[in-house]
């Protein structure tokens, strides 16, 4: 891995409080997590949590995890009836957000320019972006990968200048919440192929960008994916909803 490429891993808790359901079973992952063993001095971790609990959550979570949202608009205040803004978060400690998610384009109609907007009002607040892109398995299997992502990545290019706080994740939408990883060399094949096409547009910037793999990524597939040279560390779902199976996530870096 490029020296400059700090390792993060996320844990993306989505519509989930902890494993459940209630203000409680946030309260016991953050505990557990508490009594977890700490990410390495050379690998970032952040919990993506829903916008209800990120106040209580970033209060009592160890200082070694950063609090991140999974989402935001990208207006500052007004008649957004369901929305949070950017500046509210940062208002809140809250710097880091997950943008364009595929539960996001694909359930709730998020396009590319909207994606986009977003990017760019969240780095213009200096937070600290994961911008996710990906395909689905009819592209994949149609050999139409790159032509899927150059679009989400167009989109992510036109609204960044200073890609230090910028982090792509890269989720194949077939592994999503599937158990159907994809294999180390998939992975890397196209996180390469990510960073040639980032490096055809914004040249050697490219060698420090941070890409992140997302994708039924679990404490038994994490260290093999984490050997390959372009994988700079995990966007992970189901399996950060335990503080055990996600502590030996990061642990792997
Ligand atoms: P998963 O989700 O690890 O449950 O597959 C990953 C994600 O959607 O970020």
């Amino acid at each position: 891995r490029f020296m400059s490429r700090m390792p993060i891993v996320g844990g993306n808790w989505k519509m989930n409080a902890g494993n459940g359901t209630t203000k409680q079973s946030v309260v016991e992952l953050v505990e557990g997590l508490n009594a977890a063993p700490k990410p390495s001095s050379g690998c970032e971790v952040f919990v993506a949590v829903p916008y209800i609990y990120l106040d209580s959550v970033s209060s009592t979570i160890d200082k070694s995890f950063k609090v991140s949202a999974q989402n935001m608009y990208k207006e500052a205040k007004g008649a957004f009836t369901g929305e949070i803004s950017g500046e509210m978060l940062m208002d809140m400690g809250i710097s880091t957000v997950i943008i364009g998610h595929s539960e996001r384009r694909d359930i709730f109609g998020e396009t590319d320019a909207l994606l986009g907007a977003k990017i760019s009002k969240a780095l213009s607040l200096g937070m600290r972006v994961v911008a996710c892109c990906g395909e689905h398995k009819e592209e994949r299997e149609a050999g139409t990968t790159m032509d899927v992502l150059v679009p989400q990545l167009e989109a992510i290019v036109a609204n960044t200048e200073d890609w230090s706080n910028l982090v792509i994740a890269y989720e194949p939408v077939w592994a999503i919440g599937t158990g159907l990883t994809a294999t180390p060399e998939q992975a890397q094949d196209t996180h390469a192929k990510i960073r040639e096409w980032l490096a055809s547009k914004i040249g050697t910037t490219a060698d420090g960008v941070r890409i992140q793999y997302g994708g039924s990524v679990n404490d038994k597939n994490a260290a093999e994916l984490a050997k390959a040279p372009d994988i700079d560390g995990f966007l992970v779902g189901g399996a950060s909803l335990k503080a055990g199976p996600f502590s030996t996530i990061y642990g792997v870096f």
